[in-house]
């Protein structure tokens, strides 16, 4: 009887023993779910969606406080960041009047016919600088608007071809006056039209072009591209300019930041790719990068087309 008893229990400790560890790894599985879903949220969280929450379950353990502790500290993060935020928004919008008086001023001080050389062209200097930090607080208001996360513009049906005909017409004589040649193709026959803001399309393409006429050197060209294929529509600014090194790449689209070479010789607040890479982001476009130094940078916005 007792050899039975222990061949049986030989025969069955195998399958025990698999059944136990099913069983265990079942419920060890069970019990580590919430922790995956903390994960996967907590990985979710950047600065443009703060307001998101750990999802709490209330099983009165260390994972429901744990949910509780991470959230707090999100709430403390998001309050602390909206602050910033803020700050960055009434400092822009309350610099702006000084900043137009000290402009206006200046350009008074400049047209009385009896001013000396030299105050002259001392005004002339509060006038330049006055004009430069204009653009980067209306750059830095746009961005700060941006965080705000609601965009206040209407997203109506777009055509494009209008959008590429405005800006380019902009850049046009810029371009002539920089010996550059601007060449625009657009597939008129083709239906372009997306769902948009018909100024926050013009500035972004502005930006693309803007970059293109500072970073090239005559004789260079221009190509602004515009075609459809399979419900989307493709904006392409190409430039033979002096072209982005690739450890520059990654972070043209960061606010301020300004690729070296281009900081001493060209001027620019390093805030405009950040504008247009948020306009194409409220558009759900894409818009990507590709460059060679000293060969030229070629940017692509892709969008969906809507319905005719
Ligand atoms: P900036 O005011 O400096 O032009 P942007 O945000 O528009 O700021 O661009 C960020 C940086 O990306 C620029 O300082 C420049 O180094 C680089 N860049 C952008 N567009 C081009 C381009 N077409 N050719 C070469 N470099 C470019």
């Amino acid at each position: 009887m007792l050899q039975s008893f222990w061949r049986a229990l030989l025969a069955s400790a195998p399958i025990l023993l698999l059944i136990s560890s099913a069983g265990g790894y079942w419920v060890s599985r069970r019990a580590l779910r919430p922790v995956d879903r903390i994960t996967a949220t907590a990985r979710s969280i950047s600065i443009r969606n703060l307001s998101e929450r750990i999802p709490v379950t209330s099983s009165g353990d260390e994972l429901q406080r744990l949910a509780e502790t991470c959230n707090a500290m999100l709430g403390r993060l998001e309050s602390a960041v909206n602050q910033i935020k803020q700050f960055t928004a009434d400092a822009s919008h309350e610099l702006r009047g000084p900043l137009s008086f000290t402009r206006t001023v200046a350009g008074v001080a400049l047209r009385n016919p009896h001013a000396d050389p030299e105050s002259r062209s001392a005004f002339e200097d509060i006038a330049d600088e006055a004009a430069k930090a204009a653009v980067l607080l209306e750059e830095m208001l746009t961005l700060a608007r941006a965080d705000a996360v609601t965009f206040d513009g209407v997203l109506e049906p777009v055509d494009l071809t209008a959008v590429v005909e405005e800006a380019c017409g902009m850049a046009r004589p810029l371009a002539d006056a920089r010996g550059l040649a601007l060449e625009v193709s657009c597939a008129s026959e083709q239906w372009m039209t997306v769902l948009g803001d018909f100024q926050s399309l013009r500035r972004m393409l502005w930006v693309l072009l803007d970059n293109a006429l500072k970073y090239t050197d005559s004789p260079g060209q221009i190509d602004v591209v515009l075609s459809a294929a399979s419900g989307q529509a493709t904006l392409m600014v190409r430039d033979t300019g002096i072209g982005i090194a690739q450890t520059d790449l990654p972070h043209i689209f960061d606010r301020f930041y300004r690729a070296d070479p281009s900081r001493s010789q060209v001027e620019g607040t390093g805030l405009g790719l950040a504008i247009a890479k948020w306009i194409a982001e409220i558009h759900h476009a894409d818009l990507s990068v590709a460059s060679e130094e000293r060969k030229g940078t070629t940017f692509q916005l892709v969008f969906s087309l809507c319905d005719a």
